[in-house]
């Protein structure tokens, strides 16, 4: 299964995910992690993602669509994947499809987990990653609304979405995305 998984910061993908790549035999792509890696290692890459990253920024397109183009094509994508913060604009999104295009590998669902502004707010504060500034959380906030809620209606139109509400515990969402994921299948 080739999933795309979208949400705001706070939203609580990252938990999602893990028990999805279990449940699933996925592989997880998250280009967060993948930024912190490099970020970390100081290759040119994480270097020039550092800035944008540290005020809250989207990381330039060009930057991201170069990671995420060589690791979709190894090996352990092959059988699947799940896509966690990424696509994050229309041209990341535009750029993707025709990656999919390409390699015939259409995606499967475009999975968008709920969660209203205030509670994912008090989420974040709490966290207490060195991007959890409440500064820095209102940006990334910003983002997400200006530049990644559009993929929505895109995703929409294409009728590869499906809504899941983020509020509950843990274990009472990863349910409604099995059952979501279930009824996909038997389509
Ligand atoms: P969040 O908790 O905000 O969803 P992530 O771990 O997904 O955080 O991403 C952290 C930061 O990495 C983002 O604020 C952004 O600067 C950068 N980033 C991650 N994925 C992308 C992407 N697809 N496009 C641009 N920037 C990205």
């Amino acid at each position: 299964m080739r999933i795309v998984f979208i949400g705001p910061p706070g939203a609580g993908k990252g938990t999602q995910a893990e028990r999805m790549i279990d449940r699933f035999g996925i592989t997880h792509l998250s280009t967060g992690d993948m930024l912190r890696a490099a970020r970390q290692a100081k290759t040119e890459v994480g270097c020039k993602a550092d800035e944008y990253m540290s005020a809250g920024q989207l990381v330039p397109d060009d930057i991201i669509l170069a990671v995420i183009a060589d690791r979709l094509t190894q090996d352990d994508c092959q059988g699947g994947y799940l896509l966690d913060g990424f696509p994050r604009t229309l041209g990341q999104a535009e750029a993707l499809d025709r990656m999919l295009v390409q390699q015939q590998t259409p995606l499967d669902v475009v999975l968008e987990l709920q969660v209203a502004e205030d509670e994912l707010f008090s989420r974040l504060a709490g966290r207490g990653r060195a991007d959890d500034k409440p500064e820095v959380i209102r940006q990334r906030l910003v983002a997400y609304r200006q530049q990644t809620q559009p993929l929505l209606e895109f995703y929409g139109k294409q009728g590869l979405l499906v809504s899941i509400d983020g509020l509950g515990t843990p274990e009472d969402i990863f349910e409604r995305i099995t059952a979501a994921l279930d009824a996909l299948e038997q389509d």
